[in-house]
């Protein structure tokens, strides 16, 4: 960011009240109030609508400040913060409106500030920051009367709620601003970021005439991103309900105008469906040909997008049987995927820490009882400002709250936070986030120790029958029951997690590969002796294992996690319900781990 190119003006307000008819400035410029007011209004309406215009006109009047007085000082200063938020100078842009906002502008000028501000912290993924200006704004909401300001700060509100997945929230706002009177393209907008929410939430189906009603909307309000992000929506949609030659139809078609937005969320997303859609019809060579321009078009945005874009990449160079090529790429999606998941955790946990924050900010209020409610938040707001959402000072910040507040049911809730950021819902065991931080952990140790340490990895076999046979009930009942038999025969330290559906691993520590295959195979007898009639059902459960160490695949995970998959995929196919071994063609580390300890199961 190039924020030293631009100088935060330390005082453009208090220099000059303007007296009509002076000379003003070196230049011998002559300019009435009203000229200025008029060059400001100016500014403003071009400030969306043609960027070069806006920049020329803030230029202007840049020469001409010393004549402004307050209130234009502050309309001078409004359209500075977003020219900044614009070149993508987000610390300028929160220095500048966060300062106009505590400041004596009018209402209007600072709720826009603020809603501007709602757009800042999600552009500097400040989720904690945004959420304060969210509650700001609902606060000074009712003080609004101008309908298109209320209206943006409204749709910026779900867009963030959108970012930080709070989906109830985005369809509690829809409900709030459909009884405005809403122009053609703040309809399409609601239409948008309705429906990304109900598709989140799981309420969209591919062949709603609600998404027909929606591009019909965006399409009359000749909005080319919306419409076409409402496309990949709709695609997304079928893809997930298996429907990939549909998912296909609906976006081959617009493929030219969708890459002419070159809007690169729209793009990637895009390319993504096409490479999964031709991966599901075993099109192998369109779908690492779109995968491909996936990711290169994510090369200008740092999204977590590329996820996808590698695990298919991956899946098609095991396919290929392409080994170094799949582990390249496996490398990628777990560094992208580790990513990920970091980011949705500080997005939870500044959620959380909202709500404490709003609930302390109630009883503040209640206690200043005489002070108006706007006041007070606006205190809270700038008193919170240090917060940042580094996980670390939010968890202090949790800790500190509720020592404050000395209440149990806080403490509860942070270990509901903790508990959820941690573990599994459904079976109880660690999930991959938090399995991934353990296991660095532990084969960091490891390798300074020079223990040794193996890694199972299994799939369950046919899972997808059994769902299919006895509903999704029952196949949650199985994971639930292989995890219980399994649990009872590992050892305390062993660290066991789903990394995903059906898909589990065990990390041994200072285990060897006999050991270890021992285990694999007692987990193994246990899932396939599994009485499943508790369930309701009569059927039988296997898996099919994967077992790598240290000595054939290094002390790096994702090179232990690919190997041990690799295993699990050659059990797959020499028929299920087995277990094998890793085995390289060059041992990884070889006479070196032959003092370690060996610890038996
Ligand atoms: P394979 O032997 O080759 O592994 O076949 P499979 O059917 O087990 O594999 P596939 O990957 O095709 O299917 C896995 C299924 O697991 C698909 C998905 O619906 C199901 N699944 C994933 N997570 C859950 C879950 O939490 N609960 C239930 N009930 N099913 C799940
Ligand atoms: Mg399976
Ligand atoms: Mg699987």
């Amino acid at each position: 960011m190039t924020t030293l190119a631009w100088v935060i003006p330390s005082k453009v307000v208090a220099s000059t009240t303007f007296q009509p008819n002076t000379i003003t400035s070196q230049q011998s410029l002559r300019v009435t109030s009203k000229e200025i007011s008029d060059k400001l209004l100016l500014a403003d309406r071009n400030r969306r609508d043609d960027p070069l215009v806006y920049k020329k006109l803030l230029l202007e009047l840049s020469q001409i400040k010393d004549s402004f007085n307050v209130e234009q000082g502050y309309y001078y200063q409004f359209l500075q913060g977003y020219l900044a938020t614009y070149r993508g100078e987000y610390d300028l842009a929160d220095n500048l409106l966060t300062e106009l906002l505590t400041s004596s502008a009018n209402n209007l000028l600072r709720f826009r500030a603020n809603y501007t501000l709602i757009n800042v912290a999600a552009a500097k993924k400040d989720w904690s920051d945004g959420l304060r200006h969210i509650a700001l704004n609902k606060e000074m909401l009712s003080l609004i009367k101008d309908e298109e300001h209320y209206q943006v700060s409204i749709l910026t509100t779900m867009m963030f709620y959108n970012q930080i997945q709070q989906y109830n929230l985005v369809l509690n706002d829809v409900a709030l601003i459909k009884r405005e009177n809403l122009s053609l393209q703040h309809n399409c907008f609601v239409e948008q970021l309705s429906l990304e929410a109900r598709m989140n939430l799981q309420q969209a189906k591919p062949d709603d005439e609600s998404i027909d009603a929606a591009l019909s909307i965006c399409i009359n309000a000749e909005n080319k991103v919306y419409t076409n992000i409402i496309r990949v929506y709709r695609a997304k949609l079928y893809l997930k309900a298996l429907k990939a030659d549909k998912a296909l139809m609906t976006l081959l078609p617009h493929y030219d105008e969708i890459n002419a937005t070159l809007y690169p969320m729209l793009t990637v997303s895009m390319h993504n469906i096409l490479a999964n859609s031709y991966f599901k019809l075993d099109n192998l060579l369109d779908a690492k040909k779109y995968a491909l321009e996936a990711v290169k078009a994510n090369k200008y945005i740092n999204a977590f997008q590329n996820t996808d874009s590698y695990r298919l990449l991956y899946l098609i160079a095991k396919q290929e049987k392409n080994i170094d090529l799949a582990l390249s790429y496996h490398e990628k999606f777990s560094e992208a995927e580790t990513e990920r998941l970091e980011g949705e955790k500080s997005k939870y946990l500044a959620f959380k820490l909202a709500e404490l924050q709003a609930f302390e900010h109630e009883k503040q209020i209640k206690l200043l009882n005489k002070e108006n409610d706007f006041l007070a938040a606006e205190k809270v707001l700038s008193n919170t400002k240090v917060a940042n959402i580094q996980l670390i000072i939010t968890v202090m910040t949790l800790i500190i709250i509720m020592l404050t507040l000395g209440g149990a049911r806080l403490w509860q809730s942070h270990k509901r936070v903790k508990v959820l950021s941690e573990y599994d819902e459904l079976t109880g065991i660690y999930n991959r986030r938090h399995f991934t931080q353990l296991a660095v952990s532990t084969l960091k140790y490891c390798k300074t120790a020079q223990q040794d340490l193996s890694l199972i990895m299994f799939d369950l076999d046919h899972f997808k029958k059994i769902n299919d046979t006895f509903g999704h009930i029952c196949g949650d009942w199985a994971l639930k029951e292989t995890i219980r038999v399994c649990k009872t025969i590992g050892r305390t330290n062993d660290v066991f997690a789903r990394l995903g559906g059906e898909e589990f691993c065990i990390l041994l520590p200072s285990c060897n590969i006999e050991a270890a295959v021992r285990l694999a195979e007692a987990c193994r007898a246990a899932i396939e002796n599994t009485i499943t009639e508790e369930s309701g059902n009569n059927f039988s459960i296997t898996a099919s294992f994967g077992v790598t160490d240290v000595k054939r695949s290094g002390f790096n995970l994702e090179k232990l996690l690919a190997d041990a998959d690799f295993a699990t995929y050659d059990s797959k196919h020499s028929g299920r319900n087995r277990v094998t071994i890793y085995e390289p063609e060059t041992p990884e580390i070889s006479e070196s781990l032959e003092g370690s300890w060996r610890v038996a199961s």
